[in-house]
């Protein structure tokens, strides 16, 4: 028999694939890690395939020298899921490989620890012992009895204890048998009382609505507060009922130590959480606890799509609507898609959930290809905060230019009065700034694509980061006349220096990415505030997601419209979702949560429908400007980027595949739309200049349309030649 191997899995310049022969006396499965002879090198590499023939003559085929592990570390399902990734996304096999296999195994310097204890031999006689033993020799006999009473002890505490001649000298005589056994790093999380509550009769609807023995894709879609919770961890528990395993998945930022607690308490050590936070040793035995079977759950960010689970018999994704579930560098994914083929796999559900789901992911709730199921109330019976939207442009003309409205430093002032606590919320998204008439709230918009232009400020001009069009930064409002035009945006620090002034007493806390750059300040900013009274927290995106602060009665939002105006089709769903979210963590326990929004543009449709927790008219809304504007999901927009050290390689590059893609408009004419050639608007990084096209297509052709797209661009793949295909990019830097 034959092995095809992928040797030196780090190097993804290229995919190394090579025919072995497999010796006669070795047992190989698929996905084995092996020990291969290369050059005059042995080096680990993967079985991909076995065969009975190869193509290449037989004299030339080298031996498998042996396996290194005695399991596979690729499960038959990761090896089927590759050929789907490297199909779909156009992945080179070694770079989609390493997302199943963590980096601590491949590079060797992880192991797994063992360690040693004794016990008493079995044919071990206390009496007899006795007899042999000297008077004075109370040590050794207490050596004894300690471990006739424990039965097993640790070999290092024994030593120190009883001391390491004794110990070394019982052995010797046969009384004492060492072994070892290998210790998993299991992170600790603390324990908390466990919750028992009785479901509502949303969530008993919720949890007997989703049938875990077929495959069917479920969107879950309940306000915040409403115990989704509660529900994917019965959906899990009832998984694990029938034997099989489970993973859930939530985005990095909302894997917060009160996620981790609900499920350690629920699960123990059934549960393995993978985690940005954990040590390579922590990450390493958290996989191979899923590899191994003792743990059933994985819980995790993106990546733990990937846990090495058997037999999988649901997955779960919360906050479905997050951006992070689709991976934007190399190997890029969307992990929807990956969650899609492994429960479809295994013939189980895939549980979408959310408060405010993705448009297109509620679309395929209404044509059918999901099935909808509902929590349209918080599980506490409390009513969901009220949002006043606040008009600056009136504030301006009432004469106050500050940050603060005057509705929100009064209710701040209540706030505090009442020793309670508030969050203020500015939006940090990218590096894109639109520019705003600061008199009519006039923002600059693309003629052609209904999206928001893009300030660049080094040539002092106005793009649209879809097509590419460029119009002339504004000096005057067209609109109005007024030349007070804004660009940039509000940060943190100067918010917290004006509250500093009015609330001099006041515990004032910042989260941003400046103050949470070390491990635990995340964490210790939250403690803090949640351990102050009257306390402020004025932070980003970290602080939108998650967090139960019962103290929070006041949440502001002092910049609303920056979410608004990206560039992006997505613009008004990620604020809508944004809003949604931070008004959320004002009046989660028994006290009411009062939400001020701050706008330029208080007749936004997405503020009117958001402040009304009305998703399903935001939805219609929307929906049907996608439907006419042509974007997904009616169709699939893809980005083709090069980038390189060589400016002209770049763009001779994207020339031509500019011309090829004619091609493909001539066999695809009315399904398929492509846009000029020009220069990314992020144009360096890394010092490789970039160029890029954008193109949309319909539904109805994307897989033949992509195999055109694919071949193309490979055919310009080079050594000085980076080129990336990508799908419904979420960002377009
Ligand atoms: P979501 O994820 O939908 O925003 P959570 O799962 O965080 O909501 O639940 C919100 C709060 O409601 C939590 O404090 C949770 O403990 C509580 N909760 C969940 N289910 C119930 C229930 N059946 N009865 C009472 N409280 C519940
Ligand atoms: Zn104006
Ligand atoms: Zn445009």
């Amino acid at each position: 028999m034959f092995a095809e191997v992928i040797v030196d899995i780090l190097n993804s310049e290229t995919d190394k694939v090579f025919d072995y022969i497999i010796p006669d006396n070795l047992k190989l499965i698929e996905g084995t890690r092996v020990l291969v002879p290369f050059g005059n090198r042995k080096i680990e590499g993967y079985v991909i395939k076995i065969k009975s023939d190869s193509s290449v003559s037989k004299e030339k085929l080298k031996e498998v020298i042996k396996p290194i592990d005695n399991y596979a570390a690729i499960l038959p399902e990761m090896l089927k899921l590759k050929d789907f990734m490297t199909r779909r996304y156009n992945l080179r096999v070694a770079d989609t490989l390493r997302l199943f296999i963590p980096s601590e195994m491949r590079s060797g310097k992880v192991k797994p620890i063992f360690k040693t204890y004794c016990k008493l031999n079995e044919n071990f006689n206390l009496e007899e012992f006795a007899l042999t033993l000297k008077k004075n020799a109370v040590k050794q006999m207490e050596l004894v009895l300690f471990l006739r009473e424990h039965k097993i002890a640790d070999f290092t505490l024994l030593n120190k204890d009883f001391g390491a001649q004794a110990v070394k000298k019982f052995i010797d005589l046969g009384i004492l048998t060492t072994f070892q056994e290998e210790i998993t790093r299991s992170p600790d999380v603390l324990n908390h009382a466990k919750e028992h509550f009785v479901h509502t009769p949303e969530q008993e609807r919720a949890i007997t609505g989703v049938k875990l023995n077929e495959n069917c894709t479920y969107l879950i879609h309940g306000v915040t507060g409403s115990g989704k919770t509660e529900v994917y961890m019965t959906l899990i528990e009832n998984v694990l009922k029938n034997g099989k395993s489970a993973i859930m998945l939530v985005p990095e930022i909302s894997l917060t130590p009160q996620i981790m607690y609900n499920f350690k308490n629920r699960f123990g050590e059934n549960v393995a959480l993978l985690h940005s936070g954990l040590s390579a040793g922590e990450r390493y035995d958290e996989w191979r606890r899923l590899r191994n079977g003792k743990a059933k759950v994985a819980v995790g960010a993106r990546s733990a799509i990937f846990a090495p689970l058997e037999n999988v018999g649901i997955i779960i994704i919360d906050e479905e609507h997050d951006s992070s579930y689709s991976s934007e560098s190399n190997p890029r994914y969307k992990t929807v898609e990956v969650a899609d083929f492994r429960t479809r796999y295994n013939s189980c559900p895939l549980v979408l959930g959310s408060a405010t789901p993705s448009i297109a992911s509620y679309y395929y709730s209404q044509i059918g290809k999901y099935k909808l199921l509902e929590l349209p109330t918080r599980a506490n019976g409390k009513d969901m905060p009220k949002i006043q939207i606040v008009d600056m442009l009136s504030e301006i003309r009432n004469g106050n230019n500050g940050i603060f409205s005057v509705a929100l430093r009064d209710e701040l002032a209540a706030c505090m009065r009442d020793k309670k606590q508030a969050m203020l919320f500015l939006n940090r998204r990218g590096y894109t700034s639109f520019m705003m008439c600061r008199k009519c709230g006039y923002v600059a918009k693309c003629t052609d694509c209904d999206v928001s232009l893009v300030y660049h400020k080094v040539e002092d001009k106005l793009k649209c980061h879809y097509c590419g069009k460029r119009f002339k930064a504004l000096t005057v409002c067209p609109e109005c006349g007024s030349h007070e035009i804004r660009q940039g945006a509000i940060g943190t620090q100067r918010v917290v220096d004006e509250l500093r002034e009015l609330f001099p007493d006041v515990k004032i806390l910042r989260m941003d990415n400046d103050t949470t750059k070390n491990k635990n300040s995340h964490q210790k900013i939250l403690e803090e505030f949640s351990n102050s009274h009257p306390a402020i927290l004025v932070g980003t995106q970290m602080i939108a997601k998650g967090h139960d602060f019962p103290d929070v009665t006041l949440v502001g939002i002092i910049d609303a419209d920056q979410s608004l105006y990206q560039s992006d089709y997505r613009s008004p769903e990620r604020a809508f979702a944004l809003i949604t979210q931070v008004s959320g963590r004002a009046g989660r326990k028994d006290l009411e949560g009062k939400v001020i929004l701050q706008t330029y543009n208080p007749r936004h449709y997405v503020y009117k429908f958001a402040s009304n927790y009305n998703y399903k008219a935001f939805y219609e809304k929307e929906i049907n400007l996608r439907e006419t504007t042509k974007f997904p999901p009616f169709t699939t927009i893809v980005r083709v980027l090069v980038s390189s050290e060589n400016e002209e390689i770049a763009k001779s590059a994207i020339r031509s595949i500019y011309n090829e893609l004619a091609d493909v408009y001539n066999n695809f004419r009315n399904d398929f739309y492509y846009f000029n050639a020009m220069k990314s608007p992020v144009g360096r990084i890394k010092n490789k200049t970039r160029y890029q096209i954008l193109m949309r297509f319909t539904k109805l052709k994307e897989s033949d349309i992509m195999e055109k797209i694919y071949s193309v661009a490979d055919s310009h793949k080079s050594a000085k030649l980076s080129i990336f295909v990508e799908i419904d990019p979420q960002n377009l830097s």
